[in-house]
C-alpha cells in the first residue's frame, strides 16, 4: 500500500484522494533547493559553501549568530560567514543550513502541541547518531556518512508538513498521543488516509531530494525492509529509536542491539558512538533552538516523577518551616533568661527540620561563645543530660573557622562537605560527631551581628539552597527575639531601680512634711495637727495637758561668734536634749529658728514645771562647740489646759499664744528660767 501511494505521489500531479493534501505542500526557494543539493555533496569546500549560503540572507545571518552563540563564542566576535563556517565546522553548518532552510517554509505553524524545538532536536540527534553509526557499519555496506546524516535529519519531516498543513487535526492527534510514534503513524493514517511517513516521503520527492533520503523517510521504522537502502534504513531506524528514548524516556538507553549486529556494528563500537553523541548533546540542543526559534523541551517521565517527589518533599519542608517560624513567634519569653529562650528556639528548629545538630554562639566582647546547643538524640531521648552534653566549651575568635568568619562578615556560609571545606575547623570536641554538612547563619538585628546559628548533619551535601533561605529567615527572627528580650530585661531592671528611687523620694517628701530637716524631730505642722488630737483626747477623757515653749537664750550671739554651721550643730544637740526628756505620748517639735515646743498629756501644771526644769538643766549641761567649748541656756514659757476649771474653750492657737507670752515673761525675768501663764 505504501509503495502504491508513494509511486502515485512521486510520479504524477494527479493524486489519490488520501494524498490530495500534498497539493498544498510549500515550494522550496530556488536558492534553498540549490543549497540542499550542494550540501548533499560531500566534497564541497568552505568558500563554495559560503557562496551558496550567502544567497539566502536570513540563513547566513543565523549561521553568524550561531558562531557568536554562548556555545561557540570565542574572545573576538565573528562577523563574516566564512569565519563562522570555519569556527562552527563544515558539518554543523551543513546540517544547520539544511534544517533551517527546510524549517523556513513551515515556520509559521499553528499547531500548539507540535514542538518544533523538540522536533529538530530529535532530527539532529538521529542525524548525528546515524552518521556515527554509518562509520562503524561494515565497509561493504557502503553507507555514506553524509547521506546517513541527511536521511536522519529529515526522516520525520512528514510531521512538520502535517503541522503546517493541518494544524488543528494534527494537534488533536498529538494531544491524544504524546509519546508513541508507531501509533502516531497509524493515527495519521486514520485521519489523513496516509501515515506521516508517507507524507514526508512525498514532500522530499516533491523537493527533488535523492531517492535514498526519500526511501528512508518512508521505511526507517520497518526492520523488515529489505530494499536497496536497507542498511541506511537500519542505521537511521536505530538512531531514531535511540534519539526517541533519549528525548522522551531513558537518557542512557543503548542502541538496538539486534539491528546494530545486522549492520556489523559491535557493541563496543555502539557504546563509543552513543557516548560521542551524548557529548554533543549540548551543542545539538543549541542548534535545535536556533533552527526552530523554540527551546527543545526535554521531557522524561522518570524525571517528572522525580520532580513531583521533590516538590512534595519541598512542600513538607515548607510546611515544616512555616510551623517553626510560627512556633518561634509564639514562644513565651516571660520569666525566661536568654539561654533558656535560645534553647527553646533550637528545640523548635529540631522539631520541624531534618537536621542532626544545631547550636547558637553569641558574640561576647568579640569572642563567640556557645550559649546553647542541641543534638537530635539529646532532644528526643536524653532531655535530662542534654545541657551537659551539648554545650561545648570551645569559643571562636572573630574570623576563626566558619563560625568566626560568619560572625565577622555577617554573611551566611554553607559547608556542603566539611571534610574538604578549607574554612571548616575540626575541634577536639568533635569526637562522636563530626559534621558532614554545616550551615552557619548570622543572627543579626539591623546592622549588628549578635551571633551565629549553626545547623549540621553528619552526612555531606544534605542541605539545599532552600535550607539556606529558610535559616536566614529563622535567624533574623531569632535576632529580633534576642534583642526584644534584652530590651524588655533592661526595661525591667530600669523600672525596678526607678521604683526604688521613687519610693525613697516619696518617703523623704513624707518625712519632710512632718519632720524638721535639720534636727529630725517633728515640725510645726505635725505639732499643730497632733496637739489638736491631744486636746480632743483631754476633752473626751477629762484629763489635762500643758505646752512648753522653749527658746535658746542669746542664740544670735552663738551664730555671730562661732558661725552659722556651729549654730546648727547646737540646735541639733538641743533638740536631742529636749527629746530625751519626753515620754512616748509627749510631742516634741521645732517651731522654727531656735524655738522648740513640747506638749505633755495627763499632767498638771506642776508636773509640767518639773519637766521644764529637767529640760533647762539638760540644756545647761550640754557641751557645745568643738575646739572651743561653750555652754548655753534656754527659757521656757508654760501654758496649761484644764477642762475642769471651766475656762472658755481653749483652741490650740490660744494655748500656744499663752505659752509664748509666758516665755516672753521668762526672757524679761533674766532668761534661763521658767514662767507659767496665769489665768486672769
Ligand atoms: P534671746 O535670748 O532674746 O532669745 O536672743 P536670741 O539671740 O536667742 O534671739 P533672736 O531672736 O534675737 O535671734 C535668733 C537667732 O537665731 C537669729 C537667727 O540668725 C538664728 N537662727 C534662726 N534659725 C536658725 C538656724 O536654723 N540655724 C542657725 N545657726 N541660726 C538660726
Ligand atoms: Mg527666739
Ligand atoms: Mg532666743
Amino acid at each position: 500500500m505504501n509503495k502504491e501511494h508513494s509511486t502515485v505521489v512521486a510520479g504524477h500531479g494527479s493524486l489519490s484522494a488520501g494524498l490530495a493534501l500534498l497539493d498544498d505542500l510549500p515550494q522550496l526557494d530556488v536558492a534553498v533547493t540549490r543549497l540542499v543539493k550542494a550540501l548533499s555533496d560531500e566534497d564541497i569546500g568552505e568558500r563554495e559553501l559560503a557562496g551558496i549560503i550567502d544567497q539566502c540572507p536570513t540563513l547566513s545571518g543565523k549561521i553568524v549568530g550561531l558562531a557568536n552563540s554562548a556555545y561557540f563564542r570565542r574572545n573576538k566576535p565573528i562577523h563574516s560567514l566564512q569565519d563562522a563556517i570555519m569556527l562552527v565546522g563544515m558539518r554543523t553548518v551543513k546540517s544547520f543550513a539544511i534544517a533551517t532552510a527546510l524549517q523556513e517554509p513551515f515556520s509559521n505553524q499553528q499547531c500548539p502541541s507540535f514542538r518544533p524545538g523538540r522536533f529538530w532536536l530529535h532530527g539532529i540527534l538521529t542525524a548525528h547518531a546515524a552518521r556515527e553509526l554509518s562509520k562503524k557499519a561494515e565497509k561493504k555496506l557502503a553507507v555514506h556518512p553524509e547521506e546517513a546524516y541527511l536521511s536522519g535529519l529529515l526522516h520525520d519531516i512528514g510531521l512538520l508538513a502535517l503541522a503546517h498543513l493541518y494544524p488543528e487535526a494534527l494537534n488533536d492527534l498529538l494531544v491524544e498521543n504524546e509519546i508513541g510514534n508507531e501509533s502516531l503513524a497509524s493515527r495519521t493514517e486514520g485521519m489523513f488516509g496516509v501515515t506521516y511517513r508517507l507524507v514526508g516521503a512525498a514532500l522530499l520527492r516533491y523537493w527533488h531530494l535523492p531517492d535514498s533520503i526519500i526511501t528512508i523517510a518512508e521505511h526507517y521504522h520497518n526492520p523488515d525492509y529489505r530494499g536497496p537502502y536497507w542498511a541506511l534504513s537500519g542505521i537511521v531506524g536505530t538512531a531514531h529509536e535511540w534519539a526517541t528514548n533519549l528525548v522522551q524516556q531513558e537518557s542512557s538507553s543503548p542502541f538496538n542491539a539486534a539491528r546494530s549486529r545486522m549492520l556489523g556494528i559491535s557493541s563496543d563500537d555502539a557504546e563509543t558512538v552513543r557516548k560521542k553523541c551524548l557529548e554533543q548533546l549540548t551543542v545539538n540542543l543549541e542548534l535545535s533552538e536556533i533552527i526552530s526559534g523554540a527551546k527543545p523541551e526535554f521531557y522524561n517521565p522518570a524525571a517528572i516523577a522525580d520532580a513531583a517527589l521533590e516538590l512534595k518533599d519541598r512542600l513538607v519542608d515548607t510546611i515544616g518551616s512555616l510551623s517553626s517560624i510560627r512556633s518561634l513567634s509564639d514562644l513565651d519569653i516571660r520569666d525566661k533568661n536568654e539561654s533558656e529562650i535560645l534553647k527553646d528556639a533550637l528545640k523548635i528548629l529540631m522539631e520541624h527540620q531534618d537536621m542532626q545538630r544545631c547550636s547558637i554562639f553569641l558574640n561576647k566582647d568579640s569572642t563567640l561563645v556557645n550559649v546553647s546547643g542541641l543534638g537530635w538524640d539529646e532532644h528526643f531521648v536524653n532531655e535530662a543530660t542534654q545541657e551537659k552534653k551539648s554545650i561545648a566549651t570551645h569559643t571562636f575568635a572573630l574570623g576563626e573557622g566558619i563560625i568566626g568568619m560568619v560572625a565577622k562578615s555577617g554573611e551566611m556560609k554553607h559547608a556542603r562537605n566539611c571534610a574538604v571545606d578549607p574554612l571548616f575547623k575540626k575541634l577536639a570536641t568533635h569526637q562522636d560527631y563530626v559534621p558532614g554538612s554545616l550551615i552557619c547563619v548570622p543572627v543579626r538585628f539591623q546592622d549588628i551581628t549578635l551571633g551565629v546559628l549553626n545547623v549540621s548533619h553528619s552526612k555531606p551535601n544534605v542541605f539545599s539552597e532552600w535550607h539556606e533561605r529558610f535559616l536566614m529567615v529563622y535567624a533574623n527572627m531569632l535576632g529580633q527575639l534576642i534583642v526584644y528580650n534584652r530590651v524588655i530585661r533592661d526595661m525591667d531592671s530600669d523600672i525596678t531601680l526607678r521604683t526604688k528611687e521613687l519610693q525613697e523620694a516619696l518617703a523623704r517628701a513624707e518625712s519632710l512634711s512632718t519632720h524638721d530637716d535639720l534636727t529630725g524631730i517633728y515640725n510645726r505642722r505635725y505639732f499643730i495637727e497632733h496637739f489638736n488630737k491631744l486636746i480632743q483626747q483631754c476633752d473626751r477623757y477629762n484629763t489635762k495637758a500643758a505646752v512648753l515653749m522653749i527658746d535658746i537664750d542669746n542664740f544670735k550671739s552663738i551664730n555671730d561668734t562661732y558661725g552659722h554651721l556651729e549654730g546648727d550643730k547646737t540646735l541639733i544637740k538641743v533638740a536631742e536634749a529636749i527629746s530625751q526628756c519626753a515620754r512616748e505620748s509627749d510631742i516634741v517639735a521645732r517651731l522654727g529658728g531656735e524655738e522648740f515646743i513640747f506638749a505633755l498629756q495627763q499632767n498638771n501644771c506642776d508636773k509640767a514645771v518639773q519637766v521644764a526644769k529637767r529640760i533647762l538643766e539638760k540644756i545647761r549641761q550640754l557641751d557645745c562647740g568643738e575646739n572651743v567649748t561653750y555652754r548655753i541656756t534656754a527659757s521656757i514659757g508654760i501654758s496649761c489646759y484644764d477642762q475642769s476649771i471651766k475656762a472658755p474653750q481653749k483652741c490650740v492657737e490660744k494655748i500656744m499664744q499663752e505659752a509664748d507670752k509666758a516665755l516672753y515673761k521668762a526672757k524679761h525675768s533674766g532668761k534661763d528660767c521658767i514662767a507659767v501663764h496665769a489665768e486672769p
